[in-house]
């Protein structure tokens, strides 16, 4: 096990970045409630701003519902766990790297027709 130094530490949208316990369960209660605080702090930081971003607030809206609904961490497609790195990274992510870029070169593809 190495432990990887990434730009750890740094607070996203004024929500420091989730310390995971040795063992503990993927998207588990205390995971699920600190991207729903994520999420929230996000939007609010969205919502006041001066032009705020619709489909943003969208996006984070359907992801809030996702944690609620409990299908907030895994691959829309294949069902890997995206992992809580990238979701930090990402919070809004959908797909797993390997099904998003299927997906982007689907769309490339798509895009010709
Ligand atoms: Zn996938």
């Amino acid at each position: 096990m190495t432990t990887e130094k990434t730009g750890a530490g740094q607070a996203m949208h004024g929500v420091e970045p989730y310390q995971e316990t040795r063992g503990e369960e993927y998207m588990g209660a205390p995971m699920a409630k600190h991207f729903t605080t994520l999420l929230g702090a996000w939007k609010q930081e969205v919502m006041s701003s001066a032009a705020p971003d619709a489909k943003l607030i969208e996006k984070i809206d359907k992801s809030m519902q996702k944690i609620k609904d409990e299908e907030y961490g895994w691959c829309d497609s294949c069902g890997l766990e995206l992992g809580l790195r990238q979701l930090e990274e990402h919070p809004l992510s959908e797909l797993c790297f390997d099904c998003k870029e299927i997906a982007e070169k689907k769309e490339k593809t798509v895009g010709k027709g």
